[in-house]
């Protein structure tokens, strides 16, 4: 049995830099989830149809890390369709030897529901805004509105909304420097994998 780890959280919560570390460490497959959901939305024409013909060139375009393309892929990310389109490939890479580590919103309460792992990432709305604004060179009090607009949409939609799940180890990264997140996320993974 591979073994997967779910990282769930909101925008810049440092999942995405916990996903990476965790895989380089243990030596697993690594998915940033939201690229998907990203291409899809700067794609363009019908987002269902998009969806559907996704392939892995797509999501290494390198316009996918905007803030416009973060508000794109969080509207057509609230179409069920589009949801829908998505499961199978994100499935079938969580089943990679010797294991995977997928990012996103409803990893842990969707697509991996069984996942070995599933950390759930949060950091105060102020210390992601400045962190999202450093990696883009953008306005942090921008960039807080960003974030809000688009946790609000991903926290209240219908299909897979962004929450916990039930069984989720939360990992508050707001006072944490980028290393101490790393080193609890791997005494976690470490901690199920030799139980
Ligand atoms: O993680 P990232 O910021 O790249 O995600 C962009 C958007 O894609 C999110 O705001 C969310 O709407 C959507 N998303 C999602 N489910 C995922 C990953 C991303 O709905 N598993």
């Amino acid at each position: 049995m591979p073994f997967t780890v779910a990282i769930d959280g909101p925008a810049a919560s440092g999942k995405g830099t916990i996903a990476r570390a965790i895989a380089r460490h243990f030596g697993f497959h690594h998915l940033d989830t939201g690229l998907l959901y990203r291409a899809t939305g700067v794609l363009g024409g019908d987002p269902v149809e998009a969806a559907r013909a996704l392939t892995p060139a797509d999501i290494e375009r390198d316009d996918l890390r905007s803030a416009h393309a973060g508000q794109a892929a969080s509207r057509v990310a609230a179409i069920p369709e589009v949801r829908a389109a998505l499961v199978d490939f994100q499935r079938r890479f969580a089943l990679q030897e010797p294991g995977a580590v997928l990012d996103g919103r409803d990893i842990g309460t969707v697509i991996c529901p069984g996942a070995a792992l599933k950390l759930y990432v949060v950091a105060s709305d102020e210390v992601r805004a400045a962190r999202r604004a450093a990696e883009l060179g953008a306005d942090p009090a921008l960039m807080l509105d960003e974030l809000r607009e688009r946790d609000a949409r991903d926290m209240a939609r219908a299909t897979a909304p962004l929450r916990p799940a039930e069984d989720a180890v939360l990992l508050d990264t707001s006072e944490l420097s980028i290393d101490e997140a790393i080193a609890r996320a791997i005494a976690e993974v470490a901690r199920v994998r030799s139980g």
